[in-house]
C-alpha cells in the first residue's frame, strides 16, 4: 500500500480549505497539511466580508450622528480620519488571521505558508521546492477581482485594494452593478466621498427581486450616489490632478479613485489542473460533481473556485461536507437552494428563494409587498423606506421567496430562512404573533395580496 505524506492536502486556507482542514484533521483524524500564499483566513477574512462589513459600520455614523440630533443629543461630527480606522481595522484582521492559524494548529493540521501547485492526482509541489504526496487533494484556492480589459484600466484599483488606500479620495467612481460595487458605492458615500456608479446594465444588483433593485438603487440615489445604468467606461487617463474617465455615453469626469468591481475569477489559472484532466469550465471554474469530486476521483474542489454559490457560509458547508463524506464516513451533499443572502448597501437588502420574476415563472403567485417610513427615521425626518416582499404560491400556499430592503434586514433574512426551508405556508406566516413594535412585524401582518402574478 502507498504511504502518503498527508491524507488531505489543502490548497487555500479561506473559508471552505479551513473548515475542511479542521473537520477532517480533528473529527476524521486525518493528518492534514494546508498550504495558504497570502494571509490564513482568505477573502472573507482579509480582504472580503469582514473588513467590508467594518467599512459598512464606519460609514453608517453620518446618517446616525443626524439621527441623533434629531432625537435630541447635542452631538457634532469632527470629521473621519481614515487613518485611524485603516490601523484599527489592520489590527482586528491580523488577529483574526492568528485566531485561524492557532484553530489550525490546535486541530492538528500542519500549516506551509507558500504557494501550491497540483503536480499529480496525489502529490502538490510547494513554491519553496518542497513536494508532498496526499491520498487527497482539495483545491479550495478562491476567486479573483476580474478587471476587463479597457485602455487605463491599470489606473483603477479593485476591492482588494480598498482596504488599503493611503488616504480617502475626494472623488470616486465604482465601476460595476453587483453587490460589490454596489455596497463600496454606499461606503463612500457615507464615508463622504462623492460617488459615482457606472453599470452597463438596466439596473444595479442584477439577480434580485427587481422591485427590491428598484428600490435600493432609488435610496442610493437619493443620499447622493450618481448611479449611471446603461454606462461603462470606454478609457480611463491620467491627469494631473486625478484620474479622467471617458464614458460610452459620451460623457468626461475626473476623480481620485477608480474602483473597479466588474466581477470575479475563479483562481484556477496555473495550479496545474488542466494537464492532469481536471475539468475546468468557460471562467476557468473547476467542474464538480455533487459531492464536490472532480473529474479526477482523488481531487476535489470547494468554495468560488467552483463558482456555485460564491457567498463564505456556502464555501463553508461545502468544505464541511467534504470531510464528512471523506473522512468522516458520513456521506454528505450541501443543497445549494434556498441559500439566504444580504447586499450590506444603505439600506440593506436580503433576500431568500424565488424572486417575484422566477416565482412567476412556475406559476400563480400571490405578492405581498409593504413600503412604509419606519418609525426610528421617520421620528428624526428621513425619507427611508423599507420594503418587505413574500412570494406565495397560489397553488401549495408555500411561501417562495422573501425579500427585506431597510436598515437590519441580513438580521432578519436569517430568521424567515428558517420557516422557508421548513416549508412554510403563507398562513404560517399569518398565524405567527406580530412583535411589536418593529419593522419585521410587516411580514406576518400582510393579510391581502398587493397582486397576483
Ligand atoms: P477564499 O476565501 O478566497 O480563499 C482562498 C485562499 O486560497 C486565499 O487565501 C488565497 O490566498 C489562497 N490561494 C489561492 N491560490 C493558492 C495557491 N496556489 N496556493 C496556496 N494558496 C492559494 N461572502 C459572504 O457570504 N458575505 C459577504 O458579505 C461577502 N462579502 C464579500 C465582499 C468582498 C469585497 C469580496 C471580494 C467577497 C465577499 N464575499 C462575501 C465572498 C466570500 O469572501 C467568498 O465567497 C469566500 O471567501 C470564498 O471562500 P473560499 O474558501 O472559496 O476562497
Amino acid at each position: 500500500m502507498t504511504q502518503f505524506d498527508y491524507d488531505l492536502f489543502v490548497i487555500g486556507g479561506g473559508s471552505g480549505g479551513v473548515r475542511a482542514a479542521r473537520i477532517a484533521a480533528a473529527e476524521g483524524g486525518a493528518r492534514v497539511g494546508l498550504a495558504e500564499e497570502s494571509r490564513m483566513g482568505g477573502t472573507c477574512v482579509i480582504r472580503g466580508c469582514v473588513p467590508k462589513k467594518l467599512m459598512v459600520y464606519a460609514s453608517e455614523f453620518p446618517g446616525e450622528i443626524e439621527d441623533a440630533r434629531a432625537y435630541g443629543w447635542d452631538v457634532q461630527a469632527h470629521g473621519f480620519d481614515w487613518a485611524k480606522f485603516r490601523g484599527t481595522l489592520e489590527a482586528e484582521l491580523t488577529r483574526l488571521e492568528t485566531a485561524y492559524r492557532s484553530t489550525l494548529k490546535n486541530a492538528g493540521v500542519s500549516i506551509h505558508d507558500a504557494r501550491a501547485t497540483v503536480m499529480d492526482a496525489h502529490t502538490v509541489e510547494l513554491a519553496t521546492g518542497e513536494r508532498f504526496t496526499a491520498k487527497h487533494i482539495l483545491i479550495a484556492t478562491g476567486g479573483w477581482p476580474f478587471v476587463p480589459d479597457v485602455p487605463g484600466a491599470e489606473l483603477a484599483v479593485t476591492s482588494n485594494e480598498m482596504f488599503h488606500l493611503e488616504t480617502l479620495p475626494k472623488r470616486a467612481l465604482v465601476v460595476g452593478g453587483g453587490y460589490i460595487a454596489s455596497e463600496f458605492a454606499c461606503i463612500l458615500n457615507g464615508l463622504g466621498v462623492q460617488t459615482t456608479q457606472f453599470y452597463r446594465g438596466a439596473q444595479i444588483l442584477r439577480g434580485f427581486d427587481d422591485e427590491a433593485r428598484g428600490h435600493v438603487a432609488n435610496a442610493m440615489q437619493a443620499a447622493g450616489i450618481a448611479i449611471h445604468c446603461g454606462t461603462d467606461v470606454m478609457r480611463l487617463e491620467k491627469t494631473p490632478g486625478g484620474i479622467r474617465a471617458l464614458a460610452t455615453d459620451g460623457s468626461e469626469a475626473e476623480f481620485d479613485l477608480v474602483l473597479y468591481a466588474t466581477g470575479r475569477k475563479p483562481n484556477s489559472a496555473g495550479l496545474g489542473l488542466e494537464a492532469l484532466g481536471v475539468a475546468l469550465g468557460r471562467n476557468g471554474e473547476v467542474k464538480v460533481n455533487d459531492w464536490s469530486q472532480t473529474a479526477v476521483p482523488s481531487i476535489y474542489a470547494v468554495g468560488d473556485v467552483t463558482d456555485r454559490v460564491n457567498l463564505t457560509p456556502v464555501a463553508i458547508r461545502e468544505g464541511h461536507a467534504f470531510a464528512d463524506t471523506v473522512f468522516r464516513g458520513v456521506p454528505t451533499r450541501f443543497d445549494h437552494k434556498d441559500i439566504a443572502s444580504a447586499v450590506f448597501t444603505q439600506p440593506e437588502l436580503a433576500t431568500i428563494g424565488l424572486t417575484e420574476e422566477a416565482a412567476r415563472a412556475l406559476g400563480p403567485t400571490e405578492v405581498y409587498a409593504a413600503a412604509f417610513r419606519p418609525m426610528k427615521t421617520l421620528f428624526a425626518g428621513r425619507q427611508d423606506r423599507v420594503l418587505m416582499k413574500l412570494l406565495v404560491s397560489v397553488e401549495t400556499r408555500k411561501v417562495l421567496g422573501c425579500h427585506i430592503v431597510g436598515a437590519g434586514a441580513g438580521e432578519m433574512i436569517q430568521l424567515v430562512a428558517i420557516a422557508i426551508g421548513m416549508g412554510a405556508t403563507k398562513e404560517d406566516f399569518d398565524r405567527t404573533v406580530a412583535v411589536h413594535p418593529t419593522m419585521a412585524e410587516e411580514l406576518v401582518t400582510m393579510r391581502k395580496p398587493t397582486r397576483v402574478v
